[in-house]
């Protein structure tokens, strides 16, 4: 599994080349102070557009952070000292030991310099001494006085944003200045155990609701309606938005291409998951590849750019969270801010979705569930799946999958793949299980 991931991210790194600069228009931040100037950060690597985030009121970097996969802080470092000013952790990453590298590379900055979100899980059995309890850990975790946002962390219902214990906690916290505003993010249900409500469901209520001040949801150019119902109504109540997966491949099936590859190479033996979901992609890649090259746009780096301008051209839209793990990721993703879609993006993305949109299965779907006589979590599975495949996270997405209450996708590999046969968007789901349980299973049966 390592060699494999360093593999792709050779792959990837051999992959780049230069972006050529989309000419778009400039916001003035007037955020970069100094310091960041001191650490002579190249103009490309700088962050060019700031967006308000609703009611906040606060100027977010068009590209923010999500530091769940940063385990070197000069990383973060330099992130923030690219203009990056939103930065997403969570108490439980790394079992809080992400809030603390937050907080240590946030010790010498301006406190106001850096919007600082964090979230937590609000469980049956909390109570708001028990919340505020958590919240105090989390800021002696980020050493600082205040939070700015606090999250509910992936919202299972619209039951759990209406959660009193948790609006009478944040209510007590911000009158002693403990946190500014609250928000919410949801990754959709699972049918099985949870309420049959989808993301645009939960967010949309969070909306109505009249007290979130932000949310943090998926929103990708594959998945692309329930986004923008949920930023057309955030609008309409000036919410601040912030988004997920807005790369919906990421490295996904690079990665699975890049596998094989190497399998190949050393001469091991493939699994006939990994084979036919590798001929599935090739037989697409090929159909495309013609196109791609005449038009020069196969390279990796005009797909994110695509990705991300098409995020970042819905006006509504506030910040486009990155997983950034490495100087590398710096590179290719804050030349990004401030990008918009152009003709050649625009006939990219249409490309990637017809010849991959069938390959990825929906984040906060779920549709296919009832279909499942096992009552696997296709969903919840798939979005691990992601975390492993395509933002490089396998340690994270081992450990989430092992948490799976109820059976997991090793009965999918005898099954009739009743789920596929129900997906109405043509997702081959019964093999990227079991790729999936290959993934994250390390080897188990
Ligand atoms: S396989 Fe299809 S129906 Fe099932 S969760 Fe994924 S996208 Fe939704
Ligand atoms: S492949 Fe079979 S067992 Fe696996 S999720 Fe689909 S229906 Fe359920």
């Amino acid at each position: 599994m390592k060699t494999n991931a360093l593999n792709r991210r050779d792959f990837i790194a051999k992959s780049s080349i230069g972006l050529v600069g989309t000419g778009v228009g400039l916001m003035n931040s007037g955020f970069i102070g100094e310091k960041h100037h001191s650490l002579n950060i190249a103009e490309q690597n700088k962050i060019k557009e700031y967006r308000v985030l609703g009611r906040t009121g606060f100027r977010v970097s068009d590209i923010g952070c999500g530091t769940m996969g940063i385990s070197n802080e000069n990383v973060l470092r330099q992130i923030i000292a690219s203009g990056v000013n939103f930065l997403d952790t969570a108490e439980a990453y790394a079992n809080g030991n992400n809030e603390l590298m937050v907080g240590r590379a946030i010790k010498d900055i301006p406190r106001k310099n850096v919007f600082i979100n964090t979230k937590i899980y609000v469980g049956p059995n909390d109570t708001v001494e028990s919340l505020k309890l958590r919240v105090q850990k989390c800021l002696e975790r980020l050493q600082t006085n205040y939070i700015d946002g606090i999250m509910i962390w992936s919202a299972s219902s619209v039951e759990t944003i209406r959660n009193e214990i948790f609006h009478e906690a944040f209510k007590q916290l911000k009158s002693e200045g403990r946190v500014k505003y609250c928000g919410v993010t949801c990754h959709g249900t699972a049918w099985i155990e949870e309420p049959r409500e989808n993301m645009e469901q939960i967010i949309g209520a969070a909306a109505e609701d009249g007290r979130f001040d932000m949310v943090m949801f998926v929103y990708n150019y594959i998945q692309q309606e329930m986004g923008e119902h949920i930023l057309a109504v955030c609008a309409k109540k000036n919410i601040g938005t912030t988004l997920m997966k807005t790369d919906p491949f990421g490295g996904a099936y690079l990665f699975i291409i890049d596998r094989v590859k190497n399998l190949q190479k050393e001469n091991q033996p493939l699994s006939d998951d990994i084979k036919k979901i590798y001929d599935k992609i090739m037989e697409n890649q090929l159909k495309a590849e013609a196109y791609l090259q005449q038009n020069n746009l196969s390279d990796v780096n005009i797909r994110r750019e695509a990705a991300i301008g098409f995020a970042l051209n819905n006006p509504s839209a506030h910040s486009a969270l990155i997983t950034f793990k490495t100087f590398e990721d710096i590179d290719n993703y804050i030349r990004l801010s401030g990008v918009r879609l152009t003709a050649k993006t625009l006939s990219l993305i249409e490309v990637l979705k017809e010849t991959y949109g069938h390959l990825y299965c929906r984040h906060a779907c779920g549709l296919c569930e009832s279909s499942c006589p096992s009552q696997v979590q296709v969903n919840r599975i798939m979005r691990y799946n992601h975390y492993f495949m395509a933002q490089g996270r396998e340690k994270y997405a081992i450990q989430k999958y092992h948490e799976i209450s109820g059976l997991k996708a090793e009965n999918c590999l005898d099954c009739e793949g009743y789920c596929e046969k129900s997906c109405p968007f043509g997702v081959p789901v019964h093999l990227l299980l079991a790729v999936a349980h290959q993934n994250m299973s390390l080897g188990e049966a």
